[in-house]
């Protein structure tokens, strides 16, 4: 195939100061969960992307000195000279593939706790740290000053001994300390680097200078700053204060790239911003300077990324989720297979990765952080070492995956699905309210699977023991999914709740299969802690009934903290008008009222409800499997294994990594559990300096 003459501005050159970048795709900063903890995991990641086309791959923030250690999250490390040959891992391995590696360095300022070193943070104004930790930042003095200039500048200069082309200045996020300076709600100095925009914003001019001045012959130097707060008056705004910065610095850095703060303003998920949605507060900075500009807005359509060139918007497509969901997105583009690009659907479960500081995951790209560990390439699979088939059951998101992977294997593929429908809960979760981009997971995997010729697809066929066994097919796999359970048995209760075998109970799959409640008020029962609650409760909002939530949490949908949806989430039940009831369980329910006992006092009252929609927990569709248990060896078949939510109810990227998994692991020798990486022990025994 050939790429589309109208996508060949995408793969222009473009000169940022002393480098040149091959194309137009920049993988911006982002986090891994990873960071310094396992240099070689990295090194892979990163490295793939440069092979997949992006013309620069830039590591996480990377922490330039202890005094701003954000532990326990894991970012970059360069403290000292000892973490360069880890950082020269990576920037190798991204060289290696024609591409311009960029280093994110920054002090945290009164972002970080310090939870790892124990020192005290340090911040221009003695202000508390975020998160709600209990401790506070102390004002940092003249002294401080000069200590973290120098700091920046050294961590600069290993950068360049590392290998890295292009060295930033971090300015956004409300993590970093230039940043911090800049903000008037943070910054109440009295001295030279206090007050007025200019004096706020001298620190990042000498970073920017001290930057140029150590690494500038070879390196280019970039500014990634907030060109919005989405705060109005309190924070930098696009028609403010953000902009008179940026105008201000116009010339000084050789690249700017641009995004809002904090990070759930930048990384929105699909439920509350389609792509693009960054244009309107940063599309300004390239009216400013004559330097390449860098924005993101999770672009996966190529004519977007190419009207936002053409119209003066950016002359980089930045880009941290659409890389992960398809590292090769632009060689895709580049070669002309537009129809194979995976598309990232904005559910931030690669956010989770860096909030629970494990290795970067991703629901559209099961290979993402596996591609040490179990040398996964998302592109390439090991062909089949054996003849014989393969079949199928179920064509949810785990066994369209499990399919396509076998079937790139080469194995012939039979794929049975029960309904009409292929995507299983992908196809009905989908349909809730926001989460129309979910059906990605199912759209892209149905698109490649249906353009070959190794693979059978069997719509409407529910397939019984008998079937499988008779088939005749080498590996099977059950791929039949879960459903809710109805009895109230969850988190919250080990046991079934009493009325919930009663009239007017629905599970998310009865609301999900058009089942509406039909009296209100309706309760929605919200012991699952994910999305699932809160976009039921939206959904029953919008077809007109009174709705309650109650949790046990704090909050409604509790875990979605780990996807930046906790206060827009929130913010949501309360616009709509949704009466959420923190700290409360639901005990009962029958008689047109269900039954509440607050967590904290025992106390048990009673509300008045039509309805009840209980999201307590699933139970594996396992039916089929216990059937063939003691069977298939007898007829011949080498293998039947449950996978996805028939093996173990789980996230939607859990169900798409364990089919991906499946296929990768027939006929190979068992791999390891779990390959790691181990700490290496220094050969000198030697305390480094911190
Ligand atoms: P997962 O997340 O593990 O992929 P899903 O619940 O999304 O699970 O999908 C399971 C799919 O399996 C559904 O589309 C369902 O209709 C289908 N299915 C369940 N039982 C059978 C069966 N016996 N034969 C064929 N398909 C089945
Ligand atoms: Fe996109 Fe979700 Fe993958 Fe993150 S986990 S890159 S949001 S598909």
């Amino acid at each position: 195939m050939t790429r589309d003459p109208r996508y060949d501005i995408l793969f222009e050159p473009v000169a940022i100061g002393p480098v040149t970048a091959r194309n137009r795709f920049y993988q911006v900063p982002h986090c891994t969960g990873i960071g310094w903890t396992q240099p070689e995991t990295l090194a892979r990641l990163r490295g793939i992307k440069a092979e997949g086309g992006w013309a620069v791959v830039a590591t996480e923030e990377t922490e330039i000195h202890p005094t701003g250690d954000c532990e326990p999250f894991h970012e970059g490390r360069l403290w000292d000279d000892r973490d360069i040959p880890a950082m020269a891992l990576m920037a190798d391995a991204v060289h290696e593939h024609g591409a311009l590696a960029a280093i994110e360095i920054m002090h945290h300022g009164g972002s970080a706790a310090n939870w790892g070193t124990r020192l005290a943070p340090m911040a221009p104004s003695a202000r508390p740290i975020i998160y709600h930790y209990p401790m506070q930042a102390r004002a940092m003095d003249k002294q401080d000053i000069r200590d973290l200039r120098r700091w920046h500048r050294e961590a600069a200069l290993r950068s360049k001994k590392a290998g890295f082309d292009i060295v930033y200045v971090y300015a956004t996020h409300d993590l970093s300390i230039a940043q911090q300076f800049l903000e008037r709600r943070k910054n109440d100095r009295t001295d030279e680097y206090g007050g007025s925009l200019e004096n706020r914003a001298r620190l990042l001019r000498e970073l920017i200078e001290d930057t140029k001045d150590a690494v500038g012959d070879r390196c280019a130097v970039a500014v990634r700053i907030a060109a919005d707060e989405l705060m109005g008056d309190a924070g930098l705004t696009h028609d403010g204060e953000a902009r008179d910065v940026i105008e201000m610095l116009a010339e000084l850095p050789d690249l700017w790239d641009v995004n809002i703060s904090n990070w759930p303003n930048d990384s929105q998920t699909s439920r509350f911003a389609k792509e693009g949605f960054q244009e309107q507060y940063t599309s300004f900075v390239k009216q400013l300077t004559s330097k390449p500009v860098v924005g993101v807005g999770r672009f996966t359509s190529p004519d977007t990324m190419v009207s936002q060139i053409r119209r003066g918007v950016l002359d980089f497509i930045g880009a941290a989720r659409p890389s992960i969901a398809d590292p090769f997105l632009p060689k895709k583009i580049e070669e002309g297979r537009i129809d194979d690009i995976r598309e990232c659907i904005g559910c931030n479960m690669c956010v989770t990765s860096d909030y629970t500081s494990t290795n970067l995951r991703c629901t559209q790209n099961p290979t993402m952080g596996e591609e040490w560990r179990r040398g996964w390439h998302p592109e390439i699979i090991a062909p089949k070492k054996s003849e014989g088939s393969v079949l199928v059951v179920g064509a949810g998101p785990a066994g369209l995956e499990a399919a396509l992977a076998a079937a790139r294997r080469g194995f012939e593929v039979h794929l049975a699905e029960a309904t009409a429908e292929l995507g299983g809960r992908v196809t009905h979760e989908s349909k809730l309210p926001g989460l129309s981009e979910w059906a990605r997971v199912r759209d892209w995997r149905v698109g490649q699977l249906e353009r070959m010729a190794n693979v059978s697809i069997y719509r409407d066929s529910t397939l019984e023991a008998e079937h499988v066994l008779e088939f005749g097919a080498r590996h099977v796999a059950i791929a039949t999914g879960s459903h809710w359970r109805k009895d109230g048995v969850g988190r919250d209760s080990g046991f079934a709740v009493p009325g919930f075998d009663g009239t007017s109970v629905y599970t998310p799959d009865d609301l999900m299969a058009g089942r509406d409640p039909e009296a209100g008020p309706v309760i929605i029962w919200d012991d699952d802690h994910y999305y699932m609650g809160g976009v039921l409760a939206e959904l029953c909002r919008y077809a007109g009934a009174e709705v309650m939530l109650a949790t046990t949490a704090a909050t409604v949908s509790s875990f979605t903290a780990y996807t930046l949806e906790l206060m827009p989430i929130a913010k949501r039940m309360a616009r709509l008008g949704v009466e959420v009831l923190p700290y409360t369980s639901v005990t009962g329910f029958g008689g047109g009222a269900v039954k509440l006992t607050s967590v904290l006092t025992g106390e048990t009252t009673e509300r008045p409800a039509g309805a009840l929609v209980t999201v307590t927990a699933r139970l594996p569709e396992d039916a089929l499997f216990e059937q063939l248990r003691d069977r298939w060896q007898e007829a011949g078949i080498a293998s039947v294994t449950r996978i996805g939510d028939c093996w173990a109810p789980s996230t939607i990227q859990q169900a798409v990594y364990t089919g991906h998994k499946w296929a990768r692991e027939l006929d190979e020798t068992p791999p390891l559990l779990v390959p790691r990486e181990l700490p290496a022990i220094d050969p000198g025994r030697v305390k480094a300096e911190w």
